[in-house]
């Protein structure tokens, strides 16, 4: 028998494949906005699993549904459909512009399977000829090969040639750009309506409704990645209801399963027709436990006040923010929509938000970052202002290190 060794971060080194570079601590108890590490040490949580824990950790309703539909049935496989599937979908046609819906389990997959129906559906009504997809420099889709080279950035397809072909980058917020490489063979154009990954860069309402309006002219479809900009974090269930433009796919994921892995693909029936029996599909896409849970998530979205709240949250953050700025210039800018904030190091600490992150975890602190240059903040949708003036106060402390260590 192979002994056990001590459960580390040294285990991840030895036994992990080296793809990721994990922080030291290792978190083994969640509540709200609040964590604990294996030593007990706690730390308050504005990355939310990097936009992903909408409810905070081992949220009541949550964990009710999880452990009840756990007594009930794990699997089924879609020889079979289920309940939980059955009322999510129903749900999510509801309250937004979709007739229906597609499950997967993460947020690639969606955006696989919403790419693979956009090609299929000009496919269908057009030819072969009509594939291309334009999409936009620094915007993150997704690490499968698809979704990697739709991905505005090279860094990530390096090395895994031969990619997929028919895709054409334009630049996010230049709908000059976009024009320019329209064509009859265009069959979509890809989005997020906030870049997160990129930077946290909200989408300019004009730019969105020019995609719109030129994806109308050459028949193309408009797809709206909102895998980390949805489920109420950008106030609204989805940003494309406060950008005022309708997409014709878009892709949920993160937050949709509030840390239980769901992705869901939304489209109109017309679209839909195109995935006929047959021609996609998820062995646990659509998942009893995945689907309860992000049933149960959405519920309390709308049965509760989390919505309303998001942009009261959102500015006390972003003012949390302006007042640290204000004693370090430290800051470029601080941007974002709602509880996606993202703060811009000023030139001469361009490149070292990663160092403002390492020093905010050794004082009890989780935030993210979003490229190089970005701080990212990403809590929970029901963070409570305590939890965020004594984050923010860690911040400072954190900002107050790093200036006096590096200047
Ligand atoms: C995180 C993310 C993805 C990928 O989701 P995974 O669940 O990691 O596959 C795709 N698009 C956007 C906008 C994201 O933020």
């Amino acid at each position: 028998m192979a002994t056990k060794p001590p459960v580390d971060r040294n285990l991840f080194d030895e036994v992990m494949v080296p793809n990721y570079a994990p922080a030291k601590m290792i978190p083994v108890k969640g509540e709200g906005s609040r964590v604990w590490d294996q030593d007990g040490k706690e730390y308050i949580d504005f990355a939310g699993g990097i936009a992903v824990s909408a409810l905070g950790h081992t949220h009541p309703a949550l964990v009710a549904a999880l452990t009840e539909q756990a007594q009930k049935i794990w699997h089924l496989s879609n020889v079979l459909t289920n309940e939980p599937a059955l009322r999510l979908a129903n749900l999510l046609v509801a309250h937004t512009f979709a007739d229906k819906v597609f499950f997967a389990n993460s947020g690639a997959e969606v955006n696989e399977a919403a790419f693979k129906l956009a090609r299929k559906y000009a496919y269908d009504k057009v030819g072969a000829e009509k594939n291309e997809i334009i999409s936009f420099y620094n915007s993150f889709h997704g690490r499968t090969l698809f979704t990697v080279s739709v991905g505005g950035q090279p860094k990530y397809t390096e090395g895994y040639a031969p990619v997929p072909g028919g895709i054409k980058h334009a630049t996010f917020n230049d709908l000059a750009s976009a024009e320019a490489l329209f064509s009859e063979k265009t069959c979509a154009v890809v989005v997020e309506p906030i870049q997160g990954e990129g930077g946290v860069i909200a989408g300019d309402p004009e730019f969105l409704k020019g995609l719109r309006r030129l994806c109308d002219q050459h028949d193309a479809l408009l797809v709206f990645d909102e895998i980390q900009s949805g489920v109420g974090r950008s106030g609204a269930l989805y940003a494309y209801m406060q950008a005022g433009v309708v997409p014709d796919i878009l892709t949920s994921a993160k937050s949709l399963g509030g840390g239980f892995p769901i992705g869901a693909m939304l489209t109109t029936a017309k679209i839909a027709e195109s995935f006929g029996v047959g021609s996609h599909g998820s062995t646990y896409g659509g998942n009893p436990l995945a689907c309860r849970v992000a049933e149960a998530l959405l519920e309390e979205l709308f049965n509760s006040k989390v919505m309303d709240n998001v942009p009261t949250k959102s500015a006390r953050i972003k003012q949390g923010l302006a007042a640290i700025n204000e004693r370090y210039d430290l800051f470029k800018e601080i941007r974002g929509a709602g509880l996606l904030i993202g703060a811009e190091m000023a030139e001469p600490y361009r490149g070292r938000a990663s160092e403002i992150v390492a020093q905010a975890a050794q004082l009890g602190l989780m935030i993210l970052v979003a490229g190089p240059n970005v701080l990212r903040f990403a809590p929970s949708l029901i963070i409570s202002d305590k939890d965020i003036d004594e984050g923010l106060v860690l911040l400072d402390r954190a900002v107050q290190q790093f200036s006096a260590a590096g200047r």
